[in-house]
């Protein structure tokens, strides 16, 4: 979805996208389900408030021990898009008093839905995904995933202090 500044006015607008197609493809995720609302309002002449709530659902693998889990996602964020060249340093001069906005510096007077939303989805999602916590992993060892079934390495007890003890009482 692309919003052209001239098509936006001093009054919130709210755009509601219920489907996934902005969500970003990732490896090794496959998504179940994503919304994601935007309101968009007119700030002055080169400035547009973008005001975004992105909820998602999707299966991903946890990075240690491989099986696909589901995670939710949620986001929200508040972008000033902005044609300006000059650097916007005071935004109460825009009479915008949100906090944490993010600006974005646009070459043309056009808001990019789709790639802020994909952009924001990015950010959410963590860098290391784990299905639980305390994530057992796999061993090493015989390869199993530990969550779902025991090791079945056979124990070497030949290199032990136990195995050394009863050296000692056989001799
Ligand atoms: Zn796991
Ligand atoms: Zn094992």
């Amino acid at each position: 979805m692309k919003l052209l500044f001239e098509e936006i006015t001093g009054k919130t607008q709210f755009y509601s996208i219920a489907e996934s197609y902005w969500f970003p493809a990732i490896e090794e995720c496959s998504i179940e389900a994503a919304t994601a609302n935007v309101w968009v309002s007119r700030q002055d002449h080169d400035t547009v408030l973008v005001k975004g709530k992105i909820d998602g659902r999707f299966q991903i693998v946890c990075d240690r021990c491989g099986e696909l889990f589901a995670m939710n996602l949620q986001s929200e964020f508040v972008y000033l898009a902005t044609t300006r060249r000059e650097e916007i340093s005071e935004l109460t001069d825009l009479e915008c008093n949100e906090e944490d906005s993010l600006i974005l510096y646009l070459a043309e007077p056009i808001v990019e839905v789709d790639q802020i939303l994909r952009e924001q989805a990015l950010l959410a999602i963590p860098l290391k995904n784990l299905c639980s916590e305390d994530c057992r992993g796999i061993c090493a060892g015989c390869g199993h995933v530990l969550n779902k079934e025991p090791c079945c390495c056979k124990v070497d007890i030949s290199n032990s202090p136990f195995a050394a003890l009863k050296k000692l009482k056989n001799q």
